[in-house]
């Protein structure tokens, strides 16, 4: 039987298999029962938690894959967090029969589903969702905020927390030397689909639709913090996260919990954020419009004392010059650097403050290469696809198309696979 908490049989009546389970400091049980040739099981223990699994015959190849996810959990929850403090945690693998409760958390049990066939790693599905269903043992089981009324603060954070333990173990999805997805990939899709349709703020039963419920209680805000630690930096995150899971476990904290400890911790007024990705819907959203190149001509027709004369058009200096016209197509407001090389290997760091709509910059030579917020102020930037031009377009036509692709993928795996 695999059950939230510690088993053991009733020695005074050992004939009748009754159970005791007994876990502190939870809020509700599970269990789950199979015939036992059906199921494999094994045990591990790793940093003084025991940890049970029971797998699936098809899927016992994942198991190591699922071991080393749920320790990369372990592990990244005590560096963000607190150390995991029950004894125990178990991990059951679903019979396909029973899809529906795969991919849930309770109280030290989780059910984490694995693939029978994944032979490229390609949906690090073992690995996405242990670490997923893992994290809501903080902020499902002991933080325990209201599901129904502010579920980011349960599945958002629990996202965000996912992405990071993926970054930090297996740097992203579908790596090779030239091109990675990286672990927040399938949430910025799903927001970008429709980013303005509900802000985070409304009620888990009154969003628009299920996609919308996916998108603001799951994939915004793991964007949303990403972006909150851009601005912060990430030592002042760490204890941001690490004081609001300590002082808010057994709790039940709400958005004003976080909200406060973080300015506390920041020692920053985070009211314009709040307002602009809490309790908006406006977006950040600025994009490179486009990149020109114009031949500085000379010739035609002119004016001379004796009458107009026709002379042949030819390049004067400085030749080719080059121009890129920055757009700001969503409501919020920010400053953003541009970053340009040009012809004649110059560099150029330009800051724009973002107000207008649209401005365009002009240069003495042919843009070589530009990237829109170089140093990666802005995660949460619709345009990090294109936010950089290169001259070579071809390189990234196959980059662009096959993250899109993937992306994709990903987005629709996470939105059918994750609870
Ligand atoms: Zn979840």
């Amino acid at each position: 039987m695999a059950r939230s908490g510690m088993a053991s049989l009733d020695p005074a009546r050992p004939l009748n298999a009754i159970w005791k389970l007994h876990a502190e400091d939870v809020h509700d049980f599970a269990w789950a029962v199979m015939p036992s040739r059906s199921w494999g099981y094994t045990h591990f223990e790793y940093r003084k938690t025991q940890i049970f699994y029971y797998s699936q015959g098809a899927n016992s190849e994942n198991l190591p894959r699922q071991h080393e996810a749920i320790k990369a959990a372990l592990r990244t929850s005590a560096e963000w967090f607190f150390p995991y403090p029950y004894p125990v945690l178990t991990v059951v693998d679903v019979p396909e029969e029973a899809r529906a409760a795969d991919g849930m958390e309770y109280p030290t049990l989780i059910t984490a589903g694995s693939v029978p066939f994944d032979p490229f790693h390609l949906r690090m599905e073992p690995e996405g969702v242990s670490v997923h269903e893992f994290g809501h043992q903080y902020f499902y089981g002991m933080l325990a905020s209201n599901e129904f009324e502010e579920p980011w603060l349960d599945e958002g954070f629990t996202s965000w927390f996912t992405h990071k333990a993926m970054q930090r173990t297996y740097q992203s999805y579908f790596s090779s030397r030239r091109f990675q997805v990286g672990t927040d990939f399938g949430e910025w899709i799903a927001y970008w689909m429709a980013p303005s349709v509900d802000p985070l703020t409304q009620w888990g039963f009154r969003m628009r639709d299920r996609a919308s419920y996916f998108r603001t209680a799951y994939a915004k805000p793991t964007l949303v913090l990403n972006q909150l630690e851009a601005m912060l930096g990430r030592p002042v995150m760490e204890e941001i996260l690490r004081a609001y899971t300590t002082e808010m476990a057994f709790k039940h904290p709400t958005r004003s919990d976080f909200k406060r400890i973080a300015e506390r911790v920041s020692g920053r007024n985070l009211g314009a954020f709040w307002q602009d990705f809490v309790e908006g819907t406006d977006t950040l959203d600025y994009v490179i419009r486009n990149v020109k190149t114009a031949e500085v001509m000379q010739g035609g027709w002119m004016e001379s004392p004796k009458g107009p004369v026709f002379g042949a058009p030819q390049s004067v200096a400085p030749g080719r010059r080059g121009s890129i016209t920055l757009e700001r197509r969503g409501g919020l407001r920010a400053p953003i650097t541009l970053w340009v090389r040009l012809e004649d290997k110059s560099e150029q760091r330009l800051l724009w403050d973002g107000q207008a709509r649209w401005i365009t910059y002009e240069f003495d030579h042919p843009v070589v290469s530009a990237i829109l917020d170089p140093d990666g102020n802005y995660p949460i930037l619709k345009d990090r696809l294109h936010a950089g031009y290169s001259a070579k377009p071809v390189r990234r036509g196959f980059h662009y198309w096959s993250q899109l692709v993937w992306g994709g993928l990903t987005g629709l795996l996470q939105g059918v696979g994750l609870a």
